[in-house]
């Protein structure tokens, strides 16, 4: 783990309650791709958010921050890095944490799972697997609410036109209006799409509740335990 200083260059909104925010350590910051840091408010406060940018770019770290209610976790993580893109000073964070990075495997097929901000988690993965010429089928699951928070439809459908062994499947759960794609939670849309999952490396992310669902539903379709990655495995029974 390294402990660094670094600047918020920038704090825009991908979604009414997303917002993507962009930090320049002061030295180049080493991480896995699908590792978190922790952002440090206080020695014994300190919270989590994944690593959206890819290994590669040591020099700008990109992440992505839900957050609603004024005093929620991700608010106050927010608003402290506000203050400090504002006043022009230096955020801590801790880089380079988390047991469910990637596992650099080129035999097995993978499965990236997201729900809502845990785009940013398979997102770095991606990249990463993209960048590295691994050739593997990778089948990237985005589910969300509502359409409106597919803040990188576009963008990945069209990265994954471009590369034969991406599939991007974005999943609505309470479509609204025209959907066309898979509705519903996103992991059933994983489970009517491949018929066992005993052949893959699973990689997800998403809120506690649903990582533990997830776990379990997967085992019964087929998923064998140790090729499941979640860092949310740590905070659930
Ligand atoms: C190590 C770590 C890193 C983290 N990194 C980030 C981060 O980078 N950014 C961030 O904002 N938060 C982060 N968190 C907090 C947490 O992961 C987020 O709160 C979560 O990803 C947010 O989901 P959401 O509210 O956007 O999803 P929602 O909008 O609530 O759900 C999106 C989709 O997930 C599925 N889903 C949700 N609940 C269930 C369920 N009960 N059963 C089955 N499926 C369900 C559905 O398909 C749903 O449509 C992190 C936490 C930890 C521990």
């Amino acid at each position: 783990m390294q402990t660094l200083k670094a600047d918020v260059v920038s704090i825009t909104p991908l979604t009414e309650f997303v917002s993507k925010v962009v930090l320049a350590p002061e030295q180049p910051a080493e991480f896995e791709a699908g590792h978190y840091l922790q952002l440090v408010l206080a020695e014994k406060d300190k919270r989590a958010f994944s690593i959206a940018s890819r290994p590669s770019q040591k020099q700008q770290i990109e992440l992505h921050i839900g957050a609603s209610g004024a005093d929620s976790y991700a608010m106050q993580a927010l608003d402290h890095l506000r203050q400090h893109h504002e006043n022009g000073t230096q955020a801590l964070i801790e880089v380079g944490l988390g047991v469910s990075q990637l596992r650099i495997d080129c035999t097995r097929p993978v499965v990236l799972l997201a729900g809502g901000t845990g785009f940013s988690y398979v997102k770095s993965m991606a990249d990463h697997l993209a960048e590295i010429d691994c050739d593997r089928p990778v089948f990237f699951y985005w589910g969300v609410k509502h359409e409106d928070a597919l803040y990188a439809k576009e963008e990945m459908q069209q990265w994954a036109a471009k590369r034969s062994n991406f599939t991007f499947i974005p999943v609505v759960e309470q479509p609204q209006g025209e959907w066309h794609g898979h509705t519903g939670l996103v992991h059933h849309a994983v489970m009517k799409d491949i018929v066992s999952l005993e052949p893959y490396s699973i990689y997800m992310a998403g809120r506690f509740d649903m990582i533990g669902i997830v776990r379990d539903d997967f085992i019964e379709h087929g998923a064998q335990r140790e090729y499941m990655f979640a860092d949310a495995f740590a905070f659930i029974k």
